[in-house]
């Protein structure tokens, strides 16, 4: 043995010694890497190939007798050994590191693929949205993830928004987390919030209740894409969340992919909606019409629920263009629209049918629940003062109403004829007029009937004003009343 700790040490073992100890111990011995062995041959001994001397775990070979040159090439020779395999040591644990590297990185891409693929299978932003709320889980934790986005206001100099917040809000929460969304996005976007919608964000599966956000802490993302901010992200975690570096990174580049699938999203929905409405008022136009009442027809026939369509037509509109002018008509055609959804429910469905048509569809409505809503919107047309043309002239318009209920079995152009034939019936029985189709059509509009359709209208207008309150049929009164005898007939 040569040499302290931290020195190269060796164990020169003669041939004949090591060959004479049992296979085990021998074995023992060659596993054990604190002692460097030389292997010392008899001067006689047989010549050994370097593969068998390195076999038998030692480092050289040096034959008897010993000279101190022999000694010092060998322990020369072990010292480079040494650091021959202090070398590869290294680079060994620099291979590990790589690799946990390559496996991170590994496994960030897939996360982010996963995120990016997740988001980009759906055009619907509620979805990117919830699945965005599982997929980032992984990364950090969350308790409630929302969102706000926005364009500029058709009107005026502010923004109009959607905020999409966690769903089965109590109102406190609710407030605190549309003020915090307004907030962010007045923030982001540098320019206040002048009107907003809120869209609801389906609640997990495992829901637990979601608190207000002063109860963690909100982490607002921006969201943009070629350097347009069009919305953010916030997301809700506990109060003393820390990220490491890495974490902010993976999230930041969820946060980039995201915002890619939700501006295609909010785009195609843009689309979408500019497809399915008309130009001139910005309700429905026909052909979504048609789309929505033949899905509600189906819908019916499924659910047996009723369905009711109302049939719109200004009296004597071409009046108005002729002695006001085609602009002038259009602002009535707008204003009308307008009337139409007041007081609509969210599953209602108004519709421009034609140049000074309209129509509402009515999903869950009796004939006579139908009949009523048709009997106010008329009355609130008469009532009305248009103002249209430069002048502001102010117009008074009336219109002709058709209302009619789907038979079971019935599909939509059978729903459409009725209305169409009642509408028919109201232009010819003098306009102004609301006439239901269906089993009355043989009746008489006499003092009797119209009574009874009366009665029978102010206690469908009771049930309906307890449903309204749950509805939102804004607007619609109870106190608003039924039309006058002589307004209405009966087919
Ligand atoms: P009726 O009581 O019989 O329904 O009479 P009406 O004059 O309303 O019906 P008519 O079918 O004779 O005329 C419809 C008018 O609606 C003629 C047309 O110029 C006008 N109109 C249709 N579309 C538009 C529009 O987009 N803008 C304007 N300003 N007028 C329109
Ligand atoms: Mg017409
Ligand atoms: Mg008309």
């Amino acid at each position: 043995m040569r040499g302290s700790e931290g020195q190269t040490q060796a164990a020169w073992v003669p041939w004949s010694i090591w060959t004479s100890l049992p296979k085990n111990r021998r074995e023992s011995c060659g596993k054990d890497d604190g002692v460097r062995r030389i292997l010392l041959l008899d001067e006689d001994a047989e010549l050994l190939e370097t593969e068998e001397v390195l076999a038998e775990g030692f480092v050289t070979a040096v034959r008897a007798p010993l000279t101190r040159f022999k000694v010092r090439d060998a322990l020369l020779r072990l010292r480079e050994m040494d650091s021959l395999s202090a070398d590869l040591r290294r680079k060994t644990e620099e291979i590990a590191l790589e690799r946990e590297l390559l496996v991170r990185k590994s496994n960030h891409l897939s996360f982010l693929n996963r995120v990016l693929s997740r988001a980009t299978a759906t055009l619907d932003p509620v979805t990117i949205l919830v699945k965005a709320r599982s997929d980032l889980r992984y990364l950090l934790p969350i308790t409630a993830l929302s969102a706000a986005f926005w364009t500029r206001a058709e009107h005026g100099p502010g923004l109009s928004a959607e905020l999409y917040m966690p769903c089965l809000l109590s109102p406190p929460e609710s407030d605190e987390w549309q003020q915090a969304l307004i907030e962010a996005a007045e923030q982001k976007a540098g320019a206040k919030v002048s009107e907003y919608r809120q869209i609801c964000l389906t609640p997990e599966r495992k829901h637990k209740p979601v608190l207000a956000p002063s109860a963690g802490r909100l982490l607002v993302l921006p969201l943009s894409v070629g350097g347009e901010n069009f919305g953010c992200l916030a997301l809700m975690t506990v109060k003393n969340l820390r990220l490491a570096k890495d974490q902010v990174q993976t999230l930041n580049a969820c946060v980039n992919h995201l915002a890619l699938a939700l501006r295609n999203a909010l785009l195609y929905h843009q689309v979408k909606i500019q497809a399915d409405r008309d130009g001139l008022t910005k309700i429905g136009n026909r052909r979504s019409f048609e789309s929505r009442l033949a899905d509600e027809a189906v819908r019916h026939g499924r659910y047996d629920q009723p369905l009711s369509l109302i049939l719109v037509d200004l009296d004597h509109f071409k009046l108005v263009n002729d002695i006001h002018g085609h602009p002038a008509g259009d602002e009535v055609l707008r204003d009308m629209a307008a009337l139409l959804g007041e007081g609509l429910r969210s599953s209602d469905y108004p519709a421009r049918y034609g140049g000074e048509e309209f129509a509402v569809i009515l999903p869950h409505t009796s004939r006579e629940q139908a009949a009523l809503l048709a009997e106010r919107l008329r009355q609130r047309v008469a009532e009305r003062v248009f103002r249209a043309g430069a002048s502001k002239a102010g117009l008074n318009i009336t219109v002709s109403v058709g209302v009619a209920s789907l038979a079971s079995g019935g599909t939509s152009q059978d729903l459409v004829l009725l209305a169409d034939q009642a509408l028919y019936v109201a232009k010819n029985n003098g306009r102004n007029r609301v006439v239901l189709a269906g089993p009355r059509s043989l009746l008489q509009p006499g003092e009797a009937e119209a009574r009874a359709l009366d009665e029978s209208l102010r206690l469908e207008s009771e049930d309906r004003g307890e449903a309204e309150g749950q509805d939102k049929r804004l607007g619609v009164g109870r106190e608003a009343g039924l039309g006058t005898v002589q307004d209405r007939a009966v087919m």
